[in-house]
C-alpha cells in the first residue's frame, strides 16, 4: 500500500511545496489548510500531478483540538498509518508585546504550537506500531534567535523546536525520527504584509521592499525557495537520514550564522 504523508497548511507556500515534493517521492498525500475553493482544487491538482494517487483533502481547522483528533483518528482507521507527518501550518501577527492583541497570542500558540503536540500524539502510535515514522516540524529561524514585534511567533516556534527536541528522544531506539526545519525568509503570502508595509516605508515598490527585508537579516540576500523546503524535507524521509533526530536545520542563507 502506498505510504501516508499528512502535510498541515498545505493550500499555499511551503506547505504546497512540501506536499509536492513528498508526492513525487511516491507518498500519498493528505493536503489540509484554507483557501477559496479553486484555490484548494488548484493545490490538490498540483499535488495529484506530481504523485502516485489521488491526495485526500482535509480542511479541519488546527487551533481546535477536537477537530484534529476527530479527524485523524477517523483517518488513521480508513487509510492506515500516517507515516510521515509535516507540521507546517502556520501563521503571523506582528505588534510589541505590550500591544500583542490577547486572541492573537491564543490563535498563533494554538496553531504553530500546539497543533503540532496534538498531530504528534495521535500518529505516534501507528508510527511505533510499524516501526517507521518521520515528523517534520516547519519551525523558523525564530526557533532559535528572536526578533521584535513578534512574541507569539517566536515563542511558539522556540517551543515547537523544543517539542522537536523531546518527540526525538521518547523514538531515539525506533525507526521515528522527528527534526525541525528552520527557513529564514521565504516568498509565501504569509510574508506579504511585512514586505508591503516595509516597501510603504520605505515609498518604494514590493521588489524593493522585498529586497530591504532580506538585506536586513539573511546574508545570502536571496529568497529561500518552497522547492529548497521541500526537497530537505523529502531527504529527511530517506533511510540516508536515518540517524538525524531531534535536529533544527536552518535553511536561511546565514541568517542565524551572524
Ligand atoms: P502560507 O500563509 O503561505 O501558508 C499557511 C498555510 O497554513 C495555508 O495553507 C493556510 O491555509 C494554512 N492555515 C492557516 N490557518 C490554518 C488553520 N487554522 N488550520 C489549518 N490550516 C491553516 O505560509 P508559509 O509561508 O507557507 O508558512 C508555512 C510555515 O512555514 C509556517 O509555519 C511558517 O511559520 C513557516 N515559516 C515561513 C517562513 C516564510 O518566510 N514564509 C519562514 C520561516 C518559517
Amino acid at each position: 500500500m502506498t505510504q501516508l504523508a499528512l502535510v498541515t497548511g498545505s493550500t499555499s507556500g511551503i506547505g504546497l511545496g512540501i506536499a509536492k515534493s513528498l508526492a513525487e517521492a511516491g507518498y500519498r498525500l493528505i493536503i489540509n489548510g484554507f483557501g477559496e475553493p479553486e484555490v484548494i482544487d488548484q493545490a490538490l491538482a498540483n499535488v495529484d500531478a506530481a504523485g502516485p494517487e489521488s491526495p485526500i483533502y482535509i480542511g479541519t481547522d488546527l487551533t481546535q483540538p477536537q477537530a484534529i483528533d476527530m479527524a485523524l483518528s477517523e483517518l488513521i482507521e480508513s487509510d492506515g498509518p500516517i507515516s510521515v507527518l509535516v507540521n507546517n501550518a502556520g501563521m503571523q501577527f506582528t505588534a510589541p508585546v505590550d500591544e500583542f492583541p490577547v486572541d492573537k497570542w491564543d490563535q498563533i500558540i494554538a496553531l504553530n504550537l500546539s497543533a503540532a503536540f496534538h498531530t504528534t500524539r495521535l500518529c505516534l502510535p501507528a508510527m511505533k506500531a510499524q516501526n517507521f515514522g518521520r515528523i517534520i516540524n516547519i519551525a523558523s529561524v525564530h526557533g532559535l534567535v528572536a526578533s521584535v514585534n513578534k512574541p507569539a511567533y517566536v515563542a511558539a516556534k522556540h517551543g515547537l523546536v523544543g517539542l522537536t527536541k523531546a518527540t526525538a528522544l521518547e523514538t531515539a531506539e525506533i525507526n521515528v525520527t522527528c527534526n525541525a526545519i528552520c527557513p529564514g525568509w521565504t516568498h509565501t503570502p504569509l510574508i506579504q504584509t511585512q514586505i508591503e508595509r516595509r516597501a510603504e516605508e520605505l515609498n518604494t515598490t514590493i521588489e524593493e521592499g522585498g529586497r530591504a527585508l532580506l538585506a536586513e537579516k539573511q546574508p545570502s540576500k536571496e529568497f529561500v525557495t518552497t522547492d529548497q523546503l521541500g526537497a530537505l524535507t523529502r531527504f529527511l524521509c530517506t533511510d540516508a537520514a536515518s540517524q538525524i533526530t531531534g535536529a533544527s536545520l536552518p535553511v536561511d542563507g546565514g541568517w542565524t550564522a551572524q
